[in-house]
Order: structure tokens, then sequence, then C-alpha cells
């Protein structure tokens, strides 16, 4: 066995590195999301511990070494071990395979998905070899720490290496019911996979939920312990429909731990974010240039899970309907691009650029653009400012696991104006934990209208008090709650030392 308690399996580095004029370099992580900072906060105070990751390997770029240091200063005894993977195999394993079947599947979208059995075999060759590097770092009765659907296949390797570890595994994306996954042709590899872990994380009770279905769709399941989900979650409305989630179920003699655990945000960085100087003048140039126009702001990846397009047309509509609106309201959009080359992300974006064009020549005025629409990432300090002018934030997403912009907006809200009205889908996971936005169904092109609507027209009263419940929830179930509390579910769920699994 390695020498760490605690091993990260990640497909991304803590670090970001990048090859360049034929040589590999290293530079500060640029995480959107904040989790990679969250889950080296583990390491620190000298704790040790171990990160595996994938890096390329390839011809003329030197020797390939396993181990690097991730930051000796802050975590001086954290190893990065890292996978060697070939440009061809990140390719299929991650561009396409994960994204064509796995991705429009897990977000109920499964007359997208396109299922090529040989990319299934490099899937699991990838995955392979995530576990051996996790199984050679561990000590004995290690935690195994791995995330996400890119590394289903990892528990069953793992299992088979090291039966004495505790391996825990997180589910950052939507997880669908059993209608909607069973139809993946490798379900009984993935659920067998998943049932050799201690304990699965998800982000809300429906989740959680719906795995407990599809692993009786492979064998069965007893269900050994089930708690209240109130007051944490929402125990009605469209996106739970919960009132008690099982948190414990039998398969084969083994217990596995279920639980639901939303990602948080670290307040600290958006509180830090505002202060700067540089963004408060963003702010005001931001609302000087909006010259008492409202805004409506949008903030996504480029993605048909996103609703980009029926949002577009809403707010077409909208205009359509409520002239008066007219010069009054614009609509700022922030879309991150998909990595290039990929024809499904092509199409969608050049269907956007055309409903953008259109309502803008339909409505456009001198000194008023409907529509300004940015296809570019923008760093999270800048994105805060936005936050902060938009008088509606509107998150519409056909399908989405948790969405962390609908927190960031809120978040940002409550430091400062607090009184901006979130407009949020059903269908996303956040809308079974916040208590406050306009709930939306974005699959219905006038409810779409009317939320927005509503939500331009609400009173200042009404505005702060739905902001201020948000606000609070937001602010008490954070990133380091989030990941305390899933790392003492896994602890309770650990094997008793000595005895296997
Ligand atoms: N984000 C960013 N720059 C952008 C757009 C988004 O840094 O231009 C960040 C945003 O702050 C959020 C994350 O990307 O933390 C998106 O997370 P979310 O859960 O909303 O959606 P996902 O993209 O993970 O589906």
């Amino acid at each position: 066995p390695g020498k760490s308690d605690l091993v990260i399996v990640y497909h991304r580095l803590p670090y970001e590195e990048f090859i360049e004029d034929g040589e590999r370099k290293r530079r500060r992580p640029k995480s959107p999301n904040g989790i990679i900072p969250t889950l080296l906060s583990f390491f620190a105070d000298g704790k040790p511990g171990s990160w595996v990751a994938w890096a390329i390997d390839a011809p003329g770029l030197g020797e390939f070494e396993v181990h690097t240091e991730v930051d000796v200063q802050h975590y001086p005894k954290l190893v990065a071990a890292r996978v060697a993977l070939t440009e061809d195999e990140v390719e299929i394993f991650y561009k396409r395979f994960s994204k064509e079947a796995f991705w429009p599947t897990l977000h109920t979208f499964w007359e997208r998905a396109i299922f090529n059995e040989s990319h299934w075999e490099v899937f699991l060759e990838v995955n392979r070899r995530f576990a051996e590097s996790a199984a050679a770092e561990a000590a004995d009765n290690a935690v195994v720490w791995i995330h996400d659907y890119n590394l289903w296949m990892v528990p069953a390797y793992l299992r088979e290496l090291r039966p004495d570890v505790t391996i825990a595994f997180f589910h950052h994306t939507y997880f669908p019911s059993a209608d909607v996954f069973n139809v993946l042709p490798w379900r009984r590899q993935i659920v067998g996979s998943l049932l050799q872990c201690n304990y699965i994380g998800f982000h809300i009770p429906r989740q959680a939920e719906n795995f407990v279905d599809v692993a009786r769709g492979v064998m069965p399941v007893k269900i050994s312990k089930r708690v209240n989900c109130a007051p944490r979650f929402l125990t009605y409305g469209c996106a739970v429909g919960l009132e008690e989630m099982t948190t414990e179920i039998e398969v084969a003699e083994r217990h596995i731990g279920l639980g639901a655990h939303p990602v948080g945000l670290d307040i600290g960085r958006v509180e830090r974010a505002l202060e700067d100087p540089a963004q408060k003048e963003r702010i005001a140039a931001l609302r000087e240039e909006l010259d008492g126009v409202r805004m409506v702001l949008a903030v996504e990846r480029l993605d048909f899970t996103k609703g980009i397009l029926e949002k577009l047309q809403a707010f077409e509509h909208l205009l359509e309907e409520n002239p008066e609106l007219l010069e009054k309201v614009t609509l700022i959009t922030i879309c991150v691009p998909a990595a290039a080359g990929m024809k499904i992300y092509d199409d969608l974006q050049a269907q956007i650029e055309q409903t953008v064009g259109r309502i803008n020549g339909r409505f456009a005025h001198i000194g008023w653009t409907p529509v300004q629409f940015f296809f570019r990432a923008v760093p999270f300090e800048q994105l805060v400012a936005y936050y902060a002018a938009a008088d509606v934030m509107w998150i519409t997403p056909l399908r989405d696991g948790l969405n962390l912009v609908a927190k960031e907006y809120v978040a940002t809200q409550g430091l400062t104006r607090g009184c901006g009205v979130l407009v949020l889908s059903e269908f996303a996971g956040a809308a079974a934990e916040l208590r406050g936005p306009i709930l939306t169904n974005p699959h219905d092109p006038h409810e779409l209208v009317t939320t927005c609507y509503l939500a331009l027209t609400m009173s200042r009263d009404e505005a702060r008090r739905r902001l201020a419940e948000a606000f609070n929830s937001v602010c008490y179930y954070d990133i380091a709650l989030w990941g305390n509390e899933f790392m003492a579910a896994v602890r309770a769920h650990a094997p008793l030392q000595g005895t296997q699994a």
C-alpha cells in the first residue's frame, strides 16, 4: 500500500498543466466553482495525501514523471499522482464518449446519446488506470474519494485491487430516473461498479432516490435507512417531491451509504471580488451604461441542457407581448463556449447567433440593444460585478444537477443591493434547496415569459424578502460545510478496520 490516508481521484489536476512549445508548463488553478480549493483544504496543515488525475503524455515531452508536488508552501505533503494519457485517449474518453453517451443520458436527453462500444473500451481502460493509480497511493484503510461520471468504473477496479479501502463517490451532475438511466447499454457494469462504494453522494434527495431505483434494476436492494428531508430540502415541487430519502441500502450483504450534499459556495471569494476596486468600478460602469434600463442576466456554458435558445425565444415573446418594456429592459448573456470541434455545439451556437440577430433586428433602437450576447468565459471576479448590477437573474436549464450560478447571484445580491430577483428553472437541483426564487418550467414557452415578467414587475419589498431567504441558506450551507459533511458521512460508513468490504 501507498502512504496516503486520503486519495482524491478527480479527472483534473489541482493545478493547471498545459503544453507550450513542446514543453509541460503549469499555472495557478483557474477552477471556476471552488471545489478544487475545498478538496485541497483537506491537505492543509501538512496532512499527507494524493491527488490522482490525468496528464497528457506525448512523444517529445520528455520522461513522464508520475509524482509531482502540488503546492509545497500550502500543502507540503500532498502529491499529484498523474495518470499518463495520450491525446487520443483524452479525446475519446473525455471529449467524445463522456459527452456523447453519458452527458445527454444523465440529463434525460437520451435520444441525443451516441453509444459506441469501442469508445466504452477506451473508457474502461482509462478508468482501470485511474484505479491502479489510486490503489498504489492509498495507505491501509485509506479513504479514496472519486469524482463524477467520467470515473464511474473506477470503484469496480479499485475494489478488486484494494478490498480494505473506503471508497467514496460524489456525483456532480444530475442523476436521472431509472426510466432514462436504464437506456445505457452498460448500465449493469456502471451500477455494479458504484455498488462497490461505501458511500455515494448526490446533490439532492431526488437524485439519490433515482439511484436506488437504478440499482434495483440490476439486483435486489434492501432499504436499510431512510431520513426526513425537511428542513434542508423542499419536500414538494417538481425537482423534489420527497419527504423522506434513502440513506442506506443493503445489496449482496454490503451496506452502502447514500446522501444529498448540494455543493455550496466560498462566500469569502464573492466578498473579496466585491471589495476589489476594479470590480467596484466595473459595477458602476455597468450601471452607467445601462442608464436606467433594467438588466436581465443569464450566465451559462454553451450546452443544450441549459435552455439558452428557449430563453432567447421567450425574451422575444416578452418584448412582443409587452411593448412597454421596449427600451426599458436588456438581456445580457454570458455564454462560455464549448471546446472547439464538437458539432452538436457548433449547430447550437449557429442557432443562437441567428436568434439573437433576429431579436436585435426586430426591436433595437438607437442607443438600445435588446440582447447583448457574449460568447466568452468571464473570470469569476468580473462575473460578480455582473451579478451585482443585474436586476433579474434568469436561469433556465432544461435539466441541471445543481446550478452554482444561482447561488453566486444570491450571494452577490445578498452582500450588495439585496433586491435582485432570481428566476430559476424547476429542473435545476438548486430549486430543491433554495427558498425564495421564482420557479419556472423552461419547457413551457408561455410560463418562461410570464415568470420573467413577474420578476421585472415584482415589488422591492417582496424581492428583498425572497432574496434574504435564499441568502441565509447560501451563507450557512457553504462549501466548507459541504466538504466536512461529506467526509463525516463517508467516515461513518467506513468498513470496520480489519474486515473486508
Ligand atoms: N463561470 C465562470 N465564468 C463564466 C461563466 C461561468 O467562471 O464566464 C463559472 C460560474 O461562476 C460557476 C460555474 O462556472 O461557478 C458554472 O457552474 P454551474 O453549476 O452553474 O454550471 P455547470 O457549468 O457546472 O453546468
